[in-house]
């Protein structure tokens, strides 16, 4: 099966939501494991995703002053 057919599904589990019916867990698990490009793409997602969660996090709230950078 090709990359960018389970790229969607690496996407789905990054974000949290289900999977795309054509992808089960396990067929994405044993390509993540056999396929190096998708394994370091579903990284770079997951450390994005928590990235953009801690920022979220950290939002400050409107009308706080800017703290200097
Ligand atoms: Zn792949």
């Amino acid at each position: 099966m090709a990359c960018n057919h389970f790229r969607s599904a690496i996407s789905a589990r990054a974000t949290g939501t289900p999977l795309p019916a054509t992808v089960t867990e396990q067929a994405l698990d044993h390509h993540l494991t056999s396929c190096l490009s998708c394994s370091r793409w579903s990284k770079h997602l997951t450390t994005l995703r928590a990235a953009t969660d801690d920022i979220l996090r950290r939002r400050r709230p409107a009308g706080a002053p800017q703290e200097p950078v």
